[in-house]
């Protein structure tokens, strides 16, 4: 059922490419396994390529979060410009590149609409936007987005500045951060967006890094769930940039790790009353069997 979405007509069979008729053939197709990251390596994905840097941790966490969607073939992505949005392209989902900062906008009129266009279907719309899209420029439309308790998540891909425009400061960037085009230092403090959130009607904010799969995918599900059936979520990806961090590809990950345990970039999850009512009934049944 799941594949008759992408199912390839077979008057087109002879001209799809074969990038195409591998992600939709039986038994290797992302939309007939749903085995979350634990199947990352293990065959088709939702990307298998993109431009980003080599190491970047933002190319990583968006390869998880897609690996993660609880119900991929009915997920809509939005995205806003940045890093991430230079691999929307290679993306085998519905997604729709927003202008900068309109993202949480943009998934509010879409998730009304099909709410409307089709009202028997779940369709989840998951934003995913760097720091400058979500904290800075956009962060009214996605106060705004959760003031008014959109059924929608926003995912923040935080890889504290403005990377492809050469590294400025954002309002995500640590207190004395320096960049390329921040050479004295960041004046002020990382913006406490999870906690924002929190206190602007999410019953779902969180903060999370990439370094540990499992409880990745958990919060990523968590985030999308709560905003199908409860109201807007919010989860912050700490995705390194090694281009302008001037890490080594391979240190992203330790970079993500270190974070968290010195504390400047902890892993945290505020879940209200309600939100936490029926995860524990989802998880309580998935245990159950
Ligand atoms: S500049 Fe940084 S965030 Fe952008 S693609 Fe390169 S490593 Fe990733």
């Amino acid at each position: 059922m799941k594949k008759d979405v992408f199912k390839i007509s077979p008057c087109f069979e002879d001209i799809m490419p074969q990038e195409y008729i591998e992600l939709v053939r039986e038994n290797t197709s992302p939309f007939d396994n749903n085995q979350g990251v634990n199947g990352l390596g293990g065959g088709k994905e939702l990307i298998e390529e993109h431009p980003l840097c080599a190491g970047c941790g933002l190319a990583l966490s968006l390869r998880m979060i897609l690996a993660s969607l609880p119900n991929p073939e009915d997920t809509i992505v939005v995205g806003s410009t940045g890093c991430s949005a230079i691999a929307f392209p290679q993306v085998a989902l519905h997604n729709i590149h927003s202008l900068f900062g309109n993202q949480n906008a943009v998934a509010s009129g879409l998730k009304r609409a099909l709410k409307l266009r089709f009202p028997e279907k779940t369709k989840d719309i998951v934003v995913i936007a760097g720091d400058g899209a979500t904290a800075d420029i956009g962060l009214d439309m996605v106060m705004q987005s959760w003031f008014r308790e959109e059924n929608i998540t926003t995912i923040m891909l935080d890889n504290e500045a403005y990377a492809n425009t050469g590294g400025q400061e954002s309002g995500m960037s640590q207190k004395g951060a320096v960049l390329n085009m921040a050479p004295t230092g960041k004046k002020f403090s990382k913006v406490s967006l999870p906690e924002i959130a929190r206190e602007s009607g999410c019953a779902y904010a969180g903060a999370v890094n990439p370094s540990n799969i499992k409880r990745f995918e958990k919060m990523v599900q968590r985030a999308i769930l709560v905003a199908r059936e409860i109201g807007p979520s919010y989860l912050q990806v700490f995705a390194p940039c090694p281009t302008n961090y001037k890490l080594r590809p391979n240190e992203t990950l330790i970079k993500a790790k270190s974070r968290e345990k010195d504390n400047t970039y902890p892993v945290k999850e505020y879940i209200s009353p309600t939100a936490q009512e029926f995860l524990n009934k989802l998880e309580e049944g998935k245990h159950n069997g």
